[in-house]
């Protein structure tokens, strides 16, 4: 078959008005289905129900070290917390911080501690005239409406196969001492499913930055979250400390992690990682914050995932749930779509996102006639800072939430909706 840029005008009419009876064929089932949020399903939630019965007698309520977790105190974590975050944070258990219940709100207060205190002395970016931040794109719609919060202004650099384009990178951080931070998402990238290369990881710590105070934000939230068991189908990751301690760089980055996709979003544990120096400043300023997070739920956490070894075999029990899914998702599209020339797609190893690349113009057009469909994606756009794809073309797709059955009808509306759309655009070219 040919691709749809070779049709003639007279077979795209005739394929329009084919995939708009298609259309009206899915419309009329009232379909009401959802590929917006990387959600865990509820089959995956059920996983870790049994972590809420941990602590049932008196003695379960105190730490190794023998403190009554019901109380206050312990600022920065429990020993074995600690010691369980440093295994997902690749760090040694004295360079972490185990805070609440979610890392959002930690990189949003890592953002909000340098802008009105400075790090490790220097001039809070608060005082500063412009504050600007590198944003790979795709990437995280959260990242980019912290960074946006603050009045930051974002420049966009492409990721690629194996992270962000460093040419662009090693440019910025050199030329504009504004240039303060980056967002990094090094593993199983949200959107792409991207892992960053050795080479990626050595060339941000060790880049020329004309900003003493530049930090790497490098959030490894789904460090753990492969699709398969075998080590050897799982992506690797360089420590980006090991690197920026190498290059002479050690205050560089700030690493955060949660267990959010472990056990319960929103009701997890996450937690910092940085050199000695960076956590000194950061328990001065959070000690004023706070007299302690939640240690039931770090002492529920440790007790039930245990070590590296035990969360790798929850995680496991996740990809066995997760992975049909991404299976199905790439498997639509190609059957759907490879022919057509309509668009290109990530084939993830894991994380919790596949990224779509719909032909240039199209992307808007597809989100909204999936919607009309009864099918939530997420927004067009939400993939860069400012919401402003300028290519309009990325779509995330979040495969986890819905079940199989409703997974499928989703990617059948969809690649429907990107076929039509790619139509609709040729015909009007
Ligand atoms: N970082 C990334 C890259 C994410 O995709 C998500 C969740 N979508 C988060 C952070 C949020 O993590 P938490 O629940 O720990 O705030």
């Amino acid at each position: 078959m040919s691709t749809y840029a070779d049709l003639s005008a007279a077979e795209l009419d005739t394929l329009r008005a084919q995939l708009e009876e298609e259309y009206a064929g899915y419309k009329a089932k009232g379909l009401k289905l959802n590929m917006a949020r990387g959600k865990p399903a509820a089959a995956q939630l059920d996983l870790s129900m049994p972590m809420l019965d941990i602590l049932s007698s008196d003695a379960d309520y105190k730490s190794a070290d023998g403190t009554d977790c019901r109380n206050y105190g312990v600022v920065d974590g429990l020993p074995e917390a600690k010691e369980f975050m440093a295994s997902m944070l690749d760090d040694e258990a004295e360079n972490v911080i185990v805070f609440g219940n979610a890392s959002l709100n930690i990189m949003y207060d890592a953002v909000a501690r340098c802008w009105m205190f400075g790090t490790l002395g220097s001039t809070p970016w608060g005082r500063l005239d412009t504050v600007k931040w590198i944003c790979p794109v795709p990437g995280y719609d959260r990242h980019f409406g912290v960074t946006e919060a603050f009045g930051i202004e974002m420049i966009t650099v492409p990721m690629l196969a194996d992270g962000p384009d460093m040419d662009e990178v090693e440019r910025l951080v050199a030329e504009d001492e504004s240039v303060k931070g980056i967002w990094c998402v090094p593993k199983y990238s949200n959107p792409g499913g991207v892992t960053y290369s050795d080479e990626v990881v050595e060339r941000l710590a060790n880049m020329e930055c004309a900003a003493d105070d530049f930090r790497i934000f490098w959030d490894n939230a789904y460090c753990v979250h492969h699709l398969y068991d075998d080590v050897a189908d799982q992506d690797h990751l360089m420590d980006i400390g090991d690197a920026c301690i190498e290059a002479g760089n050690p205050d560089r980055y700030f690493k955060f992690a949660s267990t959010s996709k472990v056990t319960f979003p929103g009701a997890g544990i996450a937690a910092m990682a940085a050199s000695p120096e960076n956590v000194a400043d950061i328990k001065k300023r959070m000690g004023v914050q706070t007299i302690g997070h939640d240690k039931l739920n770090q002492l529920r956490h440790v007790r039930f995932l245990r070590d590296a070894e035990g969360l790798a075999r929850h995680m496991a029990k996740h990809a066995a749930i997760v992975r049909p899914k991404f299976e199905l998702v790439c498997e639509k599209l190609e059957a759907g779509l490879a022919e057509t020339g309509c668009g290109s797609w990530s084939n993830p190893r894991g994380g919790y996102f596949v990224s779509f690349d719909a032909p240039a113009g199209t992307a808007k057009r597809i989100v909204g006639l999936a919607k009309e469909a009864g099918v939530v994606m997420t927004g067009a756009g939400a993939t860069y800072p400012y919401k402003n794809d300028p290519a309009d073309s990325n779509i995330r797709i979040a495969p986890t939430l819905p079940p199989l059955e409703e997974l499928e009808a989703a990617m059948d509306v969809f690649v429907c909706c990107v076929k039509l759309a790619a139509v609709e655009d040729l015909l009007e070219a």
